[in-house]
């Protein structure tokens, strides 16, 4: 029997022990130093530090729906339950998972309230290589150390946060905080507040703190203003360069007064339990090297699940694990580690010629993702688990939240038994095509109309990088 280990027992480690479980010849080990599984999913009002004095880990907000549609969010063998609404409310992802969990008897293998402090390969010979994990039970705090014949990580990547680097920031007199620590909005009433980055989640918070602020400023530096209709008290503005006693300057010399200030800046890649042998490093989001953003090249019986972003990610999860599985049974074989480091550091050039930052080399986007999928499933002989009308669902819902960001989770998606999907609003069907025609027509007129260049400049960038993907392929 051989012992796969799991780190964290959120949807991806959940997700790592089903199909662990399924293989015969492997069981596996997960440890999660919660109390419960879910990770991310599992709410809290607490910010700061648990009842272990540990950083809470999830950053989910009390009033957060999913942006993603029930109908394509989901693990491929296992669908949401059925419901009008596609946009769920985080407890029921939560109850979601725990259904998984259960149905897959996954609890008796998850090893609750243990901390992975340390992991370090153990050489058993030149081609196979074994971890040590040591692991600090949190309530007895007894460490112990598990030898795996291989090591799956799903520590979570919506953890750490990512902090601007702002001149002058000191000076500035109000509350700065991050996302990962806002709750609700009530702290915010009455007052001026700059949300710094225009993310889903930056959206999605400055809307709620717009319902009892004054005034909330989307600061960001997206090529153009984001078209979608705000709410009255919501205004757009270029990014935040340096700060003030009471405010801030923006990036195109304008300045503002503002009471707080809000970072929905993002996240970092963490793993401080990789002791230095492991060979794994994290630079500018990148996390190397990486094969096909999940073997460790250096040593492939360690795996990452989860690190891709822009993605459907209980999706990805599902095909990652399973291409793993593969690889640890003997099915696929993986090419020597020169060629998987050939591999890492050609798309990684690849991605430069064709104008991406390398923070974007993890980055897949829905149609990226499918192929990923495709290209994982060929290899392990398994039928594409992602259809075209996961594709469509992904591209509408993409195309409504730019374009209709306050109303993006009133629609409603049906996949039909012929693959087509359906949509609704307030009940009534909605012809997609023209909706959607509509929206962007409508506001992309206006865009032009604002910021001409700045359209022309973001459609030559687009399309250059389209063409240019296309000839390095
Ligand atoms: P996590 O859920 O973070 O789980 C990681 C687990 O590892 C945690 O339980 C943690 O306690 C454990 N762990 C970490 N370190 C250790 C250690 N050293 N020892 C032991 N255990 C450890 N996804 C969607 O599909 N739809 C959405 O609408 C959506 N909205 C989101 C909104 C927000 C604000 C955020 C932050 C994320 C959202 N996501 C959404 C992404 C979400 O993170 C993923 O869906 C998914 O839950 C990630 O699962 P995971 O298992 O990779 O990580």
């Amino acid at each position: 029997m051989k012992l796969v280990g799991v780190i964290g027992a959120g949807a991806a480690g959940l997700c790592a022990a089903r199909h662990i479980l399924a293989t015969r010849g492997m069981s596996p080990v997960v440890w999660e130093k919660s109390l419960q599984s879910g990770g991310t999913w599992v709410y809290t009002p607490q910010r700061g530090k648990d009842e272990f004095d540990l950083p809470i880990h999830s950053s989910i907000y009390e009033n957060l729906k999913t942006n993603l549609p029930k109908e394509v969010m989901g693990f491929p063998d296992f669908p949401f339950p059925s419901g009008e609404e596609s946009f769920l409310h985080h407890s029921q992802v939560l109850q979601y998972l725990d259904s998984y969990a259960e149905h897959y008897n996954l609890h008796p293998h998850i090893k609750y309230g243990h901390f992975v402090e340390e992991v370090k390969p153990v050489k058993q010979d030149e081609s196979y290589t074994a971890w040590d994990i040591t692991v600090r039970d949190l309530e007895s705090k007894k460490v112990f150390t598990t030898t795996c014949d291989a090591l799956l990580v799903c520590n979570g990547h919506y953890s750490l946060p990512q902090m601007p680097e702002i001149k002058d920031i000191d000076k500035f007199h109000g509350p700065k905080s991050h996302s990962h620590d806002y709750r609700e909005p009530s702290p915010y009433k009455d007052s001026k507040v700059v949300v710094l980055g225009a993310s889903a989640s930056g959206l999605d918070i400055a809307l709620e703190l717009a319902t009892v602020a004054k005034e909330v400023l989307i600061s960001h530096n997206h090529p153009v203003p984001i078209p979608s209709e705000l709410p009255p008290n919501v205004r757009q503005v270029r990014g935040v360069v340096s700060a003030t006693e009471n405010g801030f300057v923006f990036g195109d010399g304008s300045s503002a007064e503002a009471d707080m200030i809000l970072y929905c800046t993002g996240y970092h890649f963490t793993f401080p339990f990789l002791t230095e042998d492991c060979g794994i490093t994290v630079e500018d989001r990148i996390v190397k090297p990486l094969y096909k953003h999940l073997f460790n090249t250096k040593y492939p019986s360690m795996a990452f699940i989860g690190i891709p972003f822009q993605v459907c990610p209980f999706p990805l999860f599902d095909i990652q694990v399973q291409y793993v599985m593969a690889v640890l049974k003997g099915v696929v074989s993986l090419p020597p580690r020169e060629k998987m480091d050939d591999a890492f550091v050609s798309h990684l050039h690849k991605q430069r010629r064709i104008g991406y930052a390398d923070k974007s080399y993890h980055q897949l986007t829905p149609h990226g993702q499918i192929n990923y999928t495709n290209e994982l499933s060929a290899q392990i002989g398994i039928v594409p688990p992602l259809k075209s009308s996961f594709g469509s669902v992904n591209l509408f819902t993409a195309l409504r939240l730019v374009f209709s960001f306050t109303l993006f989770r009133k629609y409603q998606y049906r996949i039909e038994s012929d693959g087509s999907v359906m949509v609704r609003l307030d009940g009534r069907k909605v012809n997609t095509v023209l909706s959607i025609g509509w929206l962007v027509v409508k506001h992309t007129s206006r865009l032009l109309l604002h910021d001409f260049f700045g359209v022309i400049k973001l459609t030559t960038s687009f399309l250059s990088k389209k063409l240019k993907s296309l000839f390095f392929n």
